[in-house]
Parts: structure tokens; sequence; C-alpha cells
């Protein structure tokens, strides 16, 4: 087995930011990073999937719509993938996620949480969803990050793995 290419990327000093983790196949694949991995709390799962509902929305309805491929929360609970069709750039994407976030601020209720309409529809949890939103949102107009530290992985065959 290959060491997949998000491993790669140092955890230890990653900012919440927007990054671009791939490119390939005409697709780009931004991380939004919303906590510091284990040094922050991560986001709590009720208020990451409402944060999901909520981007998934805006983002399929904004002028982008077109491209949107995948809007979905990463499996440690520090950020959401979003993946485009297309070079999208990163200030494009952190343009595009700001005003994302001021309007899931602006929301009275999280969107599709029936049982027909969700999975987990008692996992939600809007409070802390827009409490992160407006955390997120006031990091990437202030303190914006967007350049990974790569690590070195040194495969069991001895092939070094810099990238992908
Ligand atoms: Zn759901």
């Amino acid at each position: 087995m290959e060491v997949i290419q998000s491993f790669t990327i140092d955890h230890t000093h990653l900012k919440p930011g927007i990054y671009v983790s791939r490119e390939d196949k005409g697709f780009t694949t931004f991380d939004l990073r919303i906590t510091e991995p284990n040094r922050e709390p991560a986001v709590a799962a009720a208020a990451m999937h409402s944060l999901e509902h909520l981007m998934a929305t805006w983002f399929r309805n904004s002028e982008a719509k077109d491209d949107v491929v995948y809007v979905g929360p990463m499996g440690c609970l520090t950020g959401m993938y979003v993946i485009m069709l297309g070079g999208y750039t990163v200030e494009q994407m952190r343009q595009l996620t700001m005003r994302c976030l001021q309007w899931v601020l602006e929301q009275a209720e999280v969107p599709a949480t029936t049982p027909e309409t969700c999975g987990n529809c008692l996992l939600h949890d809007l409070p802390m969803c827009q409490w992160e939103a407006r955390r997120y949102l006031g990091r990437l107009r202030d303190d914006f990050h967007s350049e990974y530290t790569k690590l070195r992985v040194v495969l069991d065959d001895g092939r070094v793995f810099a990238d992908a």
C-alpha cells in the first residue's frame, strides 16, 4: 500500500486557512482547514454536520454551482473538502467561502433535516455551527494561510514519497 497524499502533509504546523491538496483529472480539491489539528478542539460532529448541509446548499446555489463536485467534512472533523471542476485559485475559493460563511451566519435553520432528507437528522447544532463559521470567517479575513508543509515520507521499500 502506498502512503496517500493527504498523510504526507505535516499536520503539526498546519494553520486554519484554505489549501489546494490535489489538482488532477480536471478537478481541484480544496482543504478548508477550520481548526488547528491536534492543538484546538475539533469541530463537534453536530456542528460540522450542520455546516456541511449549509455550505453544500450555498455552494450548489452559487454562481459556481455548475463547477461544484463535492462539499463534505474531513473525517478528523477539523475541516471541509470542496472539490471543484476546473482550475480555481485559492483566492477565488477564499472569496467564495467567505461569502458562504457570511450566509451561514444569517440562517435561522439548517436545510434538509428531516428523516427523509438526512441520514442522521438529530445530529445538528446550528448555534455551534455558526460559532465555528464566525471564527473561521475571521481567520480567512485576518489571518489567512494557504501553504502546506510537506512531510518527507519514506515508504517500506525505501522509495521517498514527497508528493503525488
Ligand atoms: Zn445530513
